[in-house]
């Protein structure tokens, strides 16, 4: 799959399914629902709902907030409903949004999915040459007419899902409905998140914890890595038969994609940063006045790196919070002037000051050498950048739009040459043996493949 290229890295998307057993208004539970979720996906976004197999869908360009107002809400009845917000890769935008939806001789499916499927292209083709017909170009499609095949000599959908999965490789975290089922599906490594919520009687799917606050629920689990959990009229049921593979749970996840709020495996999203923070504070130490944080994803690297250090946590940038998902923009010009409209240097902060400045990573280099060129414009003496992770290397192939090699600041230079070409004072990227030290779990799996070349098997 090819992506574009903006200059922050993007999640794919993010997945929700409600099972109301309550007389909630299920569309507007997973509106809230996907409100939480919109940092995984901004330009599309969807609602399926379901009504005894009667299906009702929205789904559009735009935020959460653009597509759907109350008129469009109280067009989605039923008590079963799944949701989406996407980040575009390629193609037409409105034939590639999500959840999509497949009527065949056993009722409809419709599916919700978060992640990347390697083999997708391979399967597509031999799907087409037995007579498929595709409607859009994502491998999301692949899945649900895979799906749909193993269900007519199966006798449930769970089954036909396990016939499916040894099938497809890569990351897969999916909600799928059909007339009086809700499947919450996470492939045998756990690239992406899934959880479970619940509220009163009736169950959530969510991909980030943070949706099931928003939604006033309680978080039940997360779905294990190769877990099929299955919500109907008896309540819910667990297969576990692709369980036990040692995960690879995505570590971008905790450095930038995920809120901060949210509780992925069992590690808080949030104790994660603030500990990256202290550890680069450690090993890479600055004589610097004042530490601040890009925000919003370097703000609590910065808290956690003035706290190990000693140096005072302040404000140096201000972000423009009405600037939006319009600045995703692809010249390199395009990308300069965005930074400028987004952020912009605290004089009364920065002036005459030592500045540590912390972010989670750097793609191209354009971001942070603007912010740089911001800071001394606004009197900053010395600017010390620390990075909450490794350099990136490598591509990803499991749901994250990493550019191509040719792209990459790190590829092209060595790391003295990168903090010249920024305008920084020192430089400094996590270490990736740190990253194993961050908090997380030591007796569950990570992927850091894009920093490392080590691609799970
Ligand atoms: S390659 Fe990088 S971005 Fe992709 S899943 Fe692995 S850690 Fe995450």
């Amino acid at each position: 799959m090819k992506f574009e290229s903006p200059e922050k890295l993007h999640e794919e998307c993010g997945v929700l399914g409600f099972y109301n057993n309550d007389g909630f208004d299920t569309a507007r539970m997973l509106y809230y629902g996907m409100f939480a979720l919109q940092h995984r996906g901004q330009e599309s976004c969807g609602i399926v709902t379901n009504d005894d197999g009667k299906l009702y869908h929205r789904k559009e360009k735009g935020l959460v907030g653009e597509v759907f107002d109350g008129a469009a809400l109280n067009g989605l009845k039923g008590a079963i409903g799944v949701a989406h917000v996407r980040y575009a890769t390629e193609g037409d935008l409105r034939e590639n949004a999500q959840p999509i939806v497949s009527r065949y001789c056993k009722g409809s499916i419709t599916l919700a999915h978060n992640g990347n499927i390697i083999n997708a292209g391979a399967l597509r083709e031999e799907l087409e040459t037995r007579g498929a017909i595709f409607q859009s170009t994502n491998d999301t499609e692949v899945i649900m007419h895979l799906i749909a095949i193993a269900r007519t000599r199966t006798h449930s959908v769970e089954d036909a899902v396990a016939e499916v999965m040894p099938q497809i490789e890569g990351a897969y975290s999916m909600v799928l409905m059909s007339p009086r089922k809700l499947l919450g599906i996470r492939d045998p490594k756990g690239f992406r998140p899934l959880c479970i919520g619940k509220i009163k009687n009736s169950y959530i799917f969510a991909s980030e914890s943070a949706a099931l606050d928003t939604m006033r629920a309680e978080f039940v689990r997360d779905v294990e890595p190769g877990e099929v959990v299955l919500i109907d009229e008896n309540g819910i049921t667990s297969f576990k038969k692709f369980c036990g593979k040692k995960p690879s749970l995505c570590l971008f996840e905790y450095i930038y994609f995920a809120r901060p709020d949210s509780v992925i495996d069992g590690v808080s999203v949030y104790r994660t940063r603030v500990e990256t923070g202290r550890i680069l504070a450690r090993t890479y130490p600055a004589d610097a006045d004042v530490v601040i944080g890009v925000p919003d994803s370097g703000l609590h690297f910065a808290q956690g790196f003035a706290a190990e250090s000693g140096i005072p946590y302040g404000d140096g940038l201000v972000r423009n919070r009405y600037s939006g998902r319009t600045l995703i923009k692809q010249t390199q010009r395009e990308r300069e002037l965005a930074v400028n409209i987004k952020l912009n240097a605290l004089r009364a902060s920065v002036e005459g000051r030592r500045i540590v400045m912390v972010d989670d990573s750097i793609v191209r280099g354009t971001t942070m050498a603007n912010l740089i060129r911001l800071l001394k414009e606004n009197g900053a003496r010395e600017v010390h950048i620390r990075l909450g992770s490794p350099p990136f290397l490598w591509p990803c192939y499991f749901g994250t739009d990493i550019p191509s090699k040719k792209d990459l600041i790190a590829v092209k230079y060595p790391v003295d040459e990168i903090r010249k070409k920024v305008g920084a004072d020192s430089l400094h990227y996590m270490r990736l043996e740190d990253l194993q030290k961050i908090g997380v779990r030591s007796d569950f799996g990570y992927c850091d493949a894009c920093f490392s070349g080590n691609y799970p098997g």
